[in-house]
């Protein structure tokens, strides 16, 4: 062992870089987040070979005062907090003061900078050997622009770990993307190899918003997105969020931001799963894009390295209110074919959905939109729900075919095809509805609601049926009893490995009931104890789901027009209709723009 001695100023910084400086996207994003915090209205971005060779910010921000210029690249040295007050209530990006010091260290970079009030710039770094030496007079207009080159060449170690430059790009375009879609107000560009990349103008709502929002986050996801607004006790929650039947692959069009800062907090990631957890296959993710604000002093900032985590002081509350938006917003989805641009069905190359990809992209799927929508299209779809419920209710007959077949959305039944689908008129041209998978939402709903309103109705079993299900499924089947008869499942337990099942949800073929029980009891197994009452219901839900996928009506059974047509009805009338349990489409539009294209017509 060496004695132990002060590391040089110089090796702390590079050591120190490590943490801030992980690749060319994280100093990037170091800089464009200094321009924000400057005021900037313009960041222009260049870039080769991904970063890793030279990356340019350049912003027309307020500029640095050419005395306060070698302290802006030291260490620990910042003009946006003084005091640990104002760390409680820091509501710039920056704050620590080392993010250019980190970059220095690593790189060979210049800075230059001009404040609206000096006659000239001034610039420190490259050719002007600038260890400790004063800056030198430039030219160029009010604003900073900070030069890397080289990024890691002083750290080869740290440069071996660098992808290709195709992979650092991804990054650094990641990361611009975030910062954009966080600050609206702001014009965003950015060029590879001079190659424009990004060009997104200032707009922070209306059509220029979407605009906005369709440059950064591409068009599918704007069209198959809905906006939406809530505030409650202190907390705002706003942005696009995506319908369940436009899932990812991947989490890279999650778009979260606290009090303005992209974050990637876990604890909200979580809850706004949860709140898609019913309409989405497990191995999907949604997409959204949302603004959380809230009293910056009930989140502390300062607790990552890059900043990108936050930490709330009402964690529970945060996380509730998340949910609880998300949840309603969700259930609010309506069908509502030709008043949203038909869009392609979006969903992404990978996933356990391609299959189902190549028949929808040659069609569409009517969009759907919220009743909390704030754009005119809203009266409309408020009547034809409002009618459908009145006619649900008796209230007014069901409309027939006397009536306009414009009333229902999903129109009207004209024929079943090969026992699977049910194709049906509307104004905008064909509907197809995958039977099985509209009826499985239909009746999971069904369920869910008699279960919030006090269990699901069951009928006992002529003969009552006993199940071989394993030990520690028998055991777990007993002492989770309630939560099974909620769901009306009603049963004791047999023996050692088996239990005896006396009642079943009416909805549920006797033939069935043995399956269900097999499956839900191993499934829930497999989640491990159900201590919280979240889990309770989560399980139950579990259970419904399946028992809807095992009542729900089965392909080749042939259904006649009255059968069908009440299925839309009620598909009209359900939360979700738009999808299945696992985020599958459960109905395409054929407009009849789309068949006379297929037939030449017009032309
Ligand atoms: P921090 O952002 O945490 O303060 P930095 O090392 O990123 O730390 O920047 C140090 C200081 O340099 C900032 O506090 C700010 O005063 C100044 N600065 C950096 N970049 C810019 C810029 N683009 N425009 C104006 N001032 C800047
Ligand atoms: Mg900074």
């Amino acid at each position: 062992m060496k004695p132990i001695a002060q590391l040089p100023d110089g090796l702390i910084n590079q050591i120190k870089a490590g943490e801030v400086v992980e690749r060319p996207a994280a100093a990037i994003k170091e800089l464009v987040e200094n321009a924000l915090d400057a005021g900037a209205r313009e960041i222009v971005v260049e870039l080769s070979q991904g970063g890793l060779s030279r990356i340019v910010v350049r912003d027309d921000g307020s500029g640095i005062g050419a005395g306060e210029l070698p302290l802006a690249l030291a260490r620990h040295a910042t003009s946006k907090i003084s005091s640990l007050d104002e760390l409680e209530v820091v509501e710039t990006l920056g704050f620590r003061g080392e993010a250019l010091a980190s970059i220095l260290a690593v790189s060979r970079l210049t800075l230059t900078t001009r404040t609206a009030g000096s006659p000239h710039a001034w610039r420190v770094g490259g050719e002007s050997a600038w260890n400790g030496k004063a800056p030198v007079p430039a030219a160029a207009a009010p604003g900073t622009t900070v030069e890397v080159d080289d990024l890691f060449f002083s750290t080869p170690a740290r440069r071996k770990f660098m992808k290709s430059a195709g992979t650092e790009l991804r990054h650094a375009q990641a990361a611009i993307t975030r910062l954009a879609l966080a600050t609206p107000a702001v014009r965003f560009s950015l060029s590879h190899e001079g190659r424009t990349l990004i060009d997104a103008p200032p707009a922070s709502e209306g059509e220029g918003l979407r605009a906005r929002i369709a440059a950064l986050c591409g068009k599918e996801f704007l069209d198959n997105a809905v906006w939406h607004e809530a505030e409650a006790a202190g907390l705002s929650l706003k942005g696009f969020i995506a319908l369940p039947s436009f899932s990812r692959s991947s989490t890279d069009l999650q778009f979260l931001t606290v009090n303005g800062r992209p974050v990637r907090d876990k604890l909200l990631g979580a809850a706004i799963r949860r709140a898609y957890a019913d309409a989405l296959h497990s191995t999907r993710y949604p997409a959204y894009v949302l603004a959380l604000t809230l009293d910056a002093a009930a989140v502390d900032v300062n607790v990552h390295p890059q900043k990108t985590e936050v930490r709330f002081r009402s964690s529970a509350g945060v996380h509730d209110f998340v949910f609880g938006c998300l949840h309603r917003w969700l259930r609010d989805v309506r069908p509502e074919p030709g008043l949203h641009h038909a869009a392609g069905f979006a969903v992404d190359q990978a996933g356990p959905f391609a299959a189902s990809q190549q028949a929808a992209m040659r069609y569409s799927i009517p969009a759907f939109a919220s009743s909390r929508v704030t754009e005119n299209r809203l009266p409309t779809w408020l009547n034809l729900a409002d009618q459908a419920r009145q006619a649900a209710a008796g209230a007014s007959p069901e409309p027939e075919a006397a009536t306009a077949p414009s009333e229902h959305p999903l129109g009207y039944a004209i024929a079943q095809l090969h026992g699977v689908f049910i194709l049906a008129q509307n104004a905008q041209g064909l509907m197809v509805v995958d039977a099985h998978a509209a009826h499985e939402r239909v009746i999971y709903e069904r369920y869910k609601a008699e279960l919030a309103s006090g269990g699901v109705p069951s009928q006992s079993l002529v003969t009552a049926i006993t199940v071989q299900v394993g030990e520690a499924a028998a055991a777990l089947a007993e002492a989770q009893a309630d939560a099974l008869a909620l769901a009306g499942l009603t049963l004791t337990r047999a023996g050692p490995g088996s239990v005896t099942v006396r009642a079943a949800p009416a909805l549920l073929p006797t033939s069935a009931v043995a399956d269900l029980l097999a499956e839900v009891l191993d499934k829930s197994e497999a989640s491990g104890t159900h201590s919280h009452l979240g889990e309770v219901l989560d399980a139950q839900h579990r259970i419904l789901a399946n028992m809807a996928c095992k009542a729900a009506i089965k392909a080749n059974r042939s259904l006649s027009l009255a059968e069908m047509n009440a299925l839309l009805r009620d598909m009209e009338r359900t939360e979700l209709a738009g999808q299945c349990n696992h985020g599958r489409p459960t109905w395409v539009q054929i407009g009849l723009a789309e068949l006379d294209r297929l037939f030449l017509r017009g032309r």
